[in-house]
């Protein structure tokens, strides 16, 4: 049996004769796509990508061009160890064989950071695309999505699109309406081209995963920014048809400007996935508010409690109290399945340092709606099934 009849067809491979004895040691390369068993490694130290590479080919033969991409598997040290490798990691590459592409992952690198849903390591920053009109913007769709994103513990960007839809007054109305709630939106229309030097600016060499409701253009924006991306799209994933619920299929694209895009369903997941005692924290109003006092309780939910800096007269305060409800509910369903995982969670914190969290103790919350349970039970279903799928 071949096995290479299973693996995926390789974007770029050496030109004939290369030997590779120039490189430096050691191999050094970024994690670009997953797909089964193999992981698409760009080696680092070369061009962007492979269709420049190959504009300039003919007659130029002073400055060997190095393969961009080498389909890489993991070592079986990695795996006994049970060392994963995601899309985004910096690994080193052992045995390259410059002909036929291929190489293997013999080391994973210290992440900078790392995600679980999307799988993506090393991001920087989370851009998250909605629309003014068509669909037209929803505050309390939005305001989870940014609540969600700030969970991640990454930047958060916020881009407007569809711009070309919406009136001076609109436009201007959203922009002044969300620097309340502690965002500076990026207005921009794919279409009209407006604003996407801002956005690019924004992206620069940077690891950013894209992210945002559908319909608002994001398949849109990432055309415009990596042209030919769907290619790859199709190459990597193929049609897998499992729907919106699938993180398996996470892939980094090459931005112009240096950076790194990920487009994944995964992170578009509705469920917060937070403990009721952080969800104040991913409020920049409510952050904004403990940085300068405190509660006169250290587990203040800020709801009626005595002496609480963070209710008050904030807007999204109303998403924050929904939101808690939603937060509890999850708790409370985890507590049920008796998840020790789920309620005794390990979690890094804005330092980056590791932390437990502590089970709670269902008693101190009201009951949640039964909408509220239902999404819940429904969401960690999903998520089940999810890890169910993500499994090496
Ligand atoms: P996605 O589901 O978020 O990936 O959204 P798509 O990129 O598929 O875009 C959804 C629809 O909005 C398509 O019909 C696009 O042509 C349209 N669209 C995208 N950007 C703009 C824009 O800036 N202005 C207008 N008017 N339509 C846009
Ligand atoms: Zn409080």
């Amino acid at each position: 049996m071949n096995a290479d009849l299973n693996a995926p067809r390789i974007q770029s491979v050496a030109p004939a004769g290369h030997t590779g004895e120039s490189l430096p040691k050691p191999l050094l390369g970024t994690v670009l796509a997953v797909q089964a068993n193999y992981y698409h490694v760009k080696l680092e130290g070369v061009g962007i990508g492979s269709r420049e590479s190959k504009a300039g080919r003919e007659g130029e033969r002073t400055q060997p061009t190095l393969p961009l991409m080498l389909l890489c598997t993991r070592r079986s040290r990695l795996k006994k160890i049970g060392q994963r490798v995601m899309v985004g990691d910096q690994v080193e590459v052992e045995e390259p064989d410059w002909e036929g592409g291929r190489g293997a992952i013999a080391q994973v690198l210290p992440r900078r950071s790392s995600l679980d849903r999307p799988p993506v390591a090393n991001a920087d920053q989370l851009l998250l695309v909605f629309a003014l009109v068509d669909p037209m913007l929803d505050p309390y769709q939005l305001s989870h999505f940014l609540v969600k994103a700030e969970t991640t513990q990454l930047k958060v960007c916020l881009c407007l699109n569809k711009s070309d839809l919406a009136t001076t007054d609109e436009r201007e109305y959203w922009c002044a309406r969300l620097q309340q709630w502690g965002y500076a939106p990026i207005l921009m229309s794919v279409q009209q081209a407006i604003g996407l030097a801002a956005v690019e600016a924004q992206l620069g060499d940077r690891v950013t995963i894209v992210s945002g409701p559908s319909g608002v253009g994001k398949s849109s924006l990432i055309n415009w920014l990596v042209p030919h991306s769907d290619l790859r799209v199709a190459a990597v994933s193929g049609k897998l048809g499992r729907g919106r619920h699938t993180t398996r299929h996470v892939e980094l694209f090459e931005l112009p400007t240096g950076g790194l895009l990920a487009d994944t369903p995964g992170f578009n997941q509705p469920d917060l996935d937070c403990t009721p005692e952080a969800l104040a924290t991913y409020f920049p109003e409510a952050r904004s508010r403990l940085a300068l006092a405190n509660c006169q309780f250290s587990d203040c939910l800020h709801r009626d409690e005595p002496n609480c800096v963070v209710r008050g007269d904030w807007e999204r305060y109303e998403h924050y109290l929904s939101f808690l409800d939603e937060a509890i509910a999850r708790q409370e369903a985890l507590n049920k399945l008796g998840d020790s995982e789920a309620t005794l969670k390990r979690k890094s914190n804005r330092d980056g340092q590791e932390q437990y969290e502590p089970k709670l103790e269902t008693k101190k919350y009201r009951r949640p709606s039964r909408r509220v349970q239902q999404q819940t039970l429904q969401n960690m279903r999903y998520d089940l099934k999810d890890a169910s799928l993500d499994g090496d």
